[in-house]
């Protein structure tokens, strides 16, 4: 049987490696050797710790995590991390420094409020997100809790293409759209966390990675299931974890190990975004959001001469196979949420549509 795949062109949950659905096709009903799909054996048999463990283990090798980070595997998605981020860092009487550039961020700000004190360090909302500030920008305060970044800007767009410089601070960075595109060296982080739902598998599994020292910080007053401690002590078993969820993302991390790893699926990402941002740029036609030096290689944001075209443009690519392509209201236009699974014959037949449309109505 040939089953049709379309261009899937959305910012999450979003498309997955193929050969992943097939292999989670073929072994759904029974895992080789085990006789029972995982999402019917328990979460504390030896199947599933090695479905865990391998995990964990490709999650160290791709992004050479060192020792002294426990990775964790959790629900409620990234926005249940903008509350336990400060629940558990943003100990009484610190501050904690938040860089806006993106609504995610305004997100996080808004429950880490409710925690405690706040800055906001730098934001770019002024020119509608359309950057990343300089590190001249931010006002970073001495002895911070924190600082909460967001690494890529699912929504309008953008992508941090370095570190900002913050002392002794651990960084706090929300990865959720970009985790695993392109190497990360993790030393520089005390805490990431990412959904699992644009770049690494299903929704329903969260994974944070956290300097051990900062675990410290959670305090047994806390509800149990928001305590990062509770969760590194039960190596992410305290209560039954996303199996499903976990067992996908190992594929993901198997089918990412075989393409190179992280440089080189960087390689191909660097390929693919270049392709659309070339196009963006040949004619007046199209309108990119993001300053040049702050393109996300991940959503790629843009918009035409009219709201007409743009809808016009929406309808004839969902015609032609393409999907999702209709931006966030909070820009506008389009999107081409182009994560790590999506093919590079997609940009190519993309650029095609394009040039075609724009021939058609330029
Ligand atoms: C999608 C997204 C979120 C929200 O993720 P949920 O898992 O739905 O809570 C948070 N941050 C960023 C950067 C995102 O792209």
């Amino acid at each position: 049987m040939s089953v049709h795949r379309i261009y899937n062109f959305s910012a999450g949950p979003a498309v997955l490696p193929l050969p992943v659905l097939e292999e989670a096709q073929r072994d759904l009903i029974a895992l080789p050797g085990v006789g029972m799909s995982v999402m019917e054996i328990s979460h504390r048999s030896k199947p599933f710790d090695a479905i865990l463990e391998n995990a964990e283990a490709d999650m160290r090798l791709l992004a050479g995590i060192p020792d002294n980070y426990k990775i964790l595997f959790l629900q409620g998605g990234a926005s249940t991390q903008f509350s336990m981020v400060p629940m558990n860092l943003l100990t009484a009487g610190a501050t904690a420094d938040y860089i806006l550039t993106g609504d995610w961020g305004k997100k996080a700000l808004k429950e880490a409020k409710k925690v405690g004190k706040t800055t906001v360090a730098a934001s770019t909302e002024p020119t509608n997100f359309d950057h990343i500030p300089a590190q001249d920008a931010l006002t970073l305060t001495p002895g911070a809790a924190y600082v909460h970044m967001t690494s890529n800007n699912t929504i309008h767009g953008t992508e941090w293409h370095h570190l900002p410089s913050v002392g002794d601070a651990p960084l706090v960075c929300d990865t959720s759209s970009n985790m695993f595109s392109r190497p990360i060296d993790v030393a520089k982080y005390g805490l990431i966390y990412a959904g699992a739902q644009k770049n690494l598998g299903p929704s329903g599994v969260t994974v944070v990675i956290i300097r051990e020292d900062l675990l410290a910080r959670s305090a047994d007053a806390l509800p149990t299931m928001l305590n990062y401690k509770v969760h590194a002590e039960n190596g992410s078993r305290y209560n039954t974890p996303p199996a499903f969820g976990i067992y996908i993302l190992g594929l993901v991390l198997k089918w990412l190990k075989g393409v190179g790893g992280l440089a080189a699926i960087e390689a191909i990402n660097i390929r693919k975004a270049d392709t659309l941002y070339a196009e963006l740029d040949r004619t007046e036609f199209w309108r990119p959001h993001a300053r040049t030096d702050a393109r996300s290689r991940m959503n790629i944001t843009f918009r035409l001469p009219s709201e007409e075209l743009e809808n016009a443009f929406a309808k004839a690519a969902t015609a032609a196979g393409f999907d999702g392509l209709k931006g966030h209201r909070s820009v506008g236009g389009m999107r081409a949420s182009i994560y790590n699974a999506f093919p590079e014959e997609g940009i190519t037949a993309l650029v095609e549509f394009m040039r075609e449309f724009e021939r058609k109505n330029g």
